[in-house]
């Protein structure tokens, strides 16, 4: 590499910014060029299904860094340019206006978007889907008129704007193929959990089926159609049925992409000057065993410094505990580790799972895989670390509220 090199981020959201934070913060005094589609200085998304959409928290909640801290710290942040290809031999990549960038090493941090759904209607006004700013203000402009929502999907997004449908005062419905909600994420007894807590507030469920069609009246939501053929009345139907990691450029690139870019320990794809991070990497996870995708803001925080280490040089390794959190209503959440169904063989509740102030362990072969507190504040790291130590437990001594996680 040359003297000064030049080091370009194609996507500024969370993992782009914190990447490129981290490369000054470890002295990188070589061009730092952080380009992004959107026309926003690089921002969080949880609030936007939280806080921001409820009016709660204002538009300084969502951005990770201030606005001065690019041109304080010479990053070239260039706003609302797209990426359109990436020339490996030439090590340049080119926007979309025809302006080429030079990189000696470059980051792919492009995200994920949201699964489409294809049925007839899917067009009409009222029908939402939700990743931007911009959306999630639409979507608040919305719910603000109150009336009827129908949601198609019961994973986090579904539930999050379900949550603030119904603290806009809307009647919500949740269509859902599964037998219940959070299945993939949680696995049914914990799904159970917050199926409940929707119900308690009024959420009505449809499991096992899924959305067939939207019907409209002179451009305009009315209603929509299960899979069962019975139409649910609705102004607004919001689409939240998972998201698609954003590989295109690197495919085009003929770098190594099976669900999304898969990079190796340190976060390299198969050309070692290009890396990528946050939720577009299929990134092999040295704790975890296996290369996982996680579509989870913590790894995007993680995962970008992690990138920009790689790319200094450093020895660095993805060993990350996943880490997930959620707000709907009064409950708040963390879960570490990965709870998926066929993961473990068996779950311990600590405190009262009734009254939404616990933790459940997930176990397979009594060592703890997962752990998730609800309304239980500071001891997510004490999960993780039982996560690390991969040592088996006592799931009576587990389930003591009496017994430190430090003495298990
Ligand atoms: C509404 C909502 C709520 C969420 N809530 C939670 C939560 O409670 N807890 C949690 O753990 N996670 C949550 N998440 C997930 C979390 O926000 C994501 O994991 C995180 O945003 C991933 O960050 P990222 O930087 O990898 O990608 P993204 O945030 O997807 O950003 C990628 C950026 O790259 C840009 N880009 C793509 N292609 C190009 C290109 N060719 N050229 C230039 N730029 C490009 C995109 O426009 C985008 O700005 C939520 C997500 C959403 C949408």
């Amino acid at each position: 590499m040359p003297a000064e090199p030049a080091f370009v981020i194609v996507g500024a959201s969370l993992a782009g910014a914190k990447a490129a934070e981290t490369l000054r913060e470890h002295g990188f005094e070589g061009a730092v060029v952080l380009i992004g589609a959107e026309d926003q200085y690089p921002y969080e998304r949880p609030p936007l299904s939280k806080g921001y959409l409820l009016g709660k928290d204002g538009r300084d909640s969502i951005f990770p860094l201030a606005d001065g801290w690019y041109a304080e710290h010479d990053v070239d942040l260039r706003l609302g340019q797209t990426v359109t290809s990436i020339d490996r031999a030439g090590h340049r990549v080119t926007l979309a206006d025809g302006q080429a960038v030079p990189y000696d090493r470059l980051l792919i941090t492009t995200g994920a978007s949201p699964r489409r759904l294809n049925i007839p209607g899917g067009e009409l006004d009222g029908v939402r889907y939700l990743r931007t700013v911009g959306d999630s203000e639409q979507l608040a402009g919305t719910l603000r008129g109150g009336g009827q929502v129908v949601i198609a999907g019961g994973g986090w997004i579904g539930l999050e704007t379900a949550a603030a449908a119904r603290e806009y005062g809307c009647e919500v419905t949740v269509v859902e193929p599964e037998s219940g909600v959070l299945q993939r994420a949680l696995g049914p007894e914990l799904g159970e959990v917050f199926a409940d807590l929707h119900r308690s507030h009024g959420v009505t469920f449809r499991f096992g089926e899924g959305l067939s069609e939207v019907t409209g009246s002179g451009g305009a939501v009315t209603g929509a159609i299960t899979s069962s053929g019975e139409e649910l009345p609705a102004d607004t139907v919001i689409i939240a049925v998972g998201v698609l990691p954003n590989v295109g450029l690197a495919a085009d690139a003929g770098l190594e992409v099976d669900n999304g870019i898969v990079v190796d320990e340190a976060l390299r794809t198969s050309d070692p000057d290009i890396f990528a991070a946050g939720d577009v990497a299929n990134a092999l996870n040295t704790l975890v065993g296996r290369r996982i995708r996680v579509e989870h803001w913590g790894n995007a925080l993680a995962g970008g410094p992690l990138a920009a280490r790689s790319m200094l040089g450093q020895d660095v390794t993805y060993d990350w505990v996943p880490y997930f959190f959620s707000d709907q209503y009064d409950l708040g959440m963390e879960t570490a580790g990965l709870p998926d169904p066929g993961s473990y063989d068996e779950v311990v509740y600590r405190g009262d799972k009734d009254s939404l102030e616990f933790i459940s362990f997930w176990l397979a072969d009594r060592v703890v895989v997962a752990g998730m507190n609800v309304n239980v504040w500071d001891v997510n790291e004490g999960i993780q670390a039982l996560i690390r130590s991969g040592e088996p437990v006592d799931p009576d001594r587990l389930a003591d509220p009496d017994v430190p996680l430090t003495d298990l």
